[in-house]
């Protein structure tokens, strides 16, 4: 194996969104270049890239003459095809490597993984026709969420099952694609931990992160979470078990349902830098994007401290609908720093931006700095 790759070089970047953006502006400020490939164009990635490649993922041609001209591949949406992965892989480093794509980027093959590897898991059952959903709820029960088992994010691809009867429904609902059946769990709490793993096998973790959300889309993130400390370790430790027996070279996020009866149960595993560690960009040592930049460059992995406490609160479209949001009311809050993405179409439920506040009472400073946005 060769050395690292230094700065100067160039990165690509399969996919163009936000994740993809501050992962850009870490590495410029690293002194590397990089360039995006998607299929659409001025994208949040490609605002920040020294070049945008607009084509398919399919177009396996575009995807070689994009791996030639860099000297590694990561991505930033996990969805991205698996040969084009393999297309990336014939001419450069592609880190994290296919493997962990094709296992996370589908729900049945995550969950096996999670149950060889002996780590908790919701209840769940395979669907793959209606019969198997009609056994599936009966096994379960209701409440239960079926799930697509692929191509799922931010709760999309889900429909709730309140009683048997919706099961029809539901199954119409997904496009009677392949699925799972969840038990709806009754949680507590959601946390997350976003650990990063080196190519010498060294691993950095962000401590647990303590999630809300709305409509099943993240909404606030409180770094540190403050759970009890038995369950802090134990979710690291499940994390460090996931980036090993994966093989990761690269970040990943694994998120976690605390249960009323204290238990941790993982809910997925996002392999790139998740947005409950947005927060990371201005409260950490070294950010979940540069730790990203690190690993893929088989560089030395920087401290993961944090070195106030913080809360991220994310901008989604709906504070578009009574006009451009009042940017200088948020930016009058001491402490609170203001990220948007560069998207030009603010729609309902899309990540537009968001706000970190850090130091004391981080979380309540965000919010009030959300609400006076509108
Ligand atoms: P996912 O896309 O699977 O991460 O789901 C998005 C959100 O929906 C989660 O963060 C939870 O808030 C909720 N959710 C998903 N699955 C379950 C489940 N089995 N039980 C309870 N809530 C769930």
């Amino acid at each position: 194996m060769s050395g690292p790759v230094l700065p100067g070089s160039i990165i690509g970047v399969l996919g163009s969104g936000q994740l993809g953006r501050m992962f850009a502006i870490a590495a410029r400020r690293m002194g590397y270049r990089v360039h995006t490939f998607s299929p659409d164009s001025d994208t949040p990635t490609g605002q920040i890239a020294d070049e945008e490649i607009t084509a398919s993922y399919h177009d396996l041609d575009e995807v070689r003459r994009f791996a030639q001209r860099v000297q590694a591949v990561t991505f930033e949406f996990e969805n991205v095809p698996a040969p084009t992965a393999a297309a990336a892989a014939s001419h450069a480093l592609v880190r994290p490597g296919g493997h962990v794509l094709h296992t996370t980027q589908h729900r049945l093959r995550e969950k096996g993984f999670l149950l060889s590897a002996g780590l908790p898991i919701t209840p769940y059952a395979r669907v793959e026709t209606l019969e198997d959903l009609h056994g599936a709820v009966e096994r379960l029960g209701c409440p239960a969420i079926l799930k697509t088992a692929d191509f799922g994010y931010d709760g999309k691809g889900q429909v709730r099952i309140a009683s048997p009867l919706d099961a029809e429904t539901a199954w119409s609902e997904i496009d009677r694609k392949p699925a799972v059946l969840e038990a709806l769990v009754d949680f507590e709490r959601e946390v997350s931990v976003v650990a990063a793993r080196g190519v010498d096998g060294a691993f950095a973790h962000y401590g647990v992160i303590g999630n809300d959300h709305r409509n099943r889309i993240l909404d606030v993130s409180v770094a540190p979470a403050r759970l009890d400390p038995r369950l802090e370790t134990d979710a690291v430790e499940m994390a460090r078990a996931v980036l090993e027996e994966l093989g990761v070279v690269g970040v990943l996020c694994v998120e976690f349902f605390v249960t009323r009866q204290a238990k941790l149960l993982i809910n997925e595993l996002a392999p790139r830098p998740h947005n409950s560690g947005h927060l990371t960009f201005d409260a950490c040592v070294t950010s979940q994007f540069e730790q990203q930049l690190r690993a893929v460059c088989g560089l030395p992995l920087g401290s993961a401290d944090l070195m106030q406490p913080a809360a991220m609160a994310n901008l989604l479209g709906d504070l578009w609908t009574g006009g451009e949001p009042n940017w200088a009311a948020a930016c009058d809050f001491p402490n609170v720093k203001l990220h948007l993405y560069g998207k030009l179409e603010p729609r309902v439920g899309r990540k537009m931006g968001h706000l970190t506040a850090i130091g004391p009472d981080a979380e309540a400073r965000v919010r009030a700095a959300r609400r006076s946005l509108s």
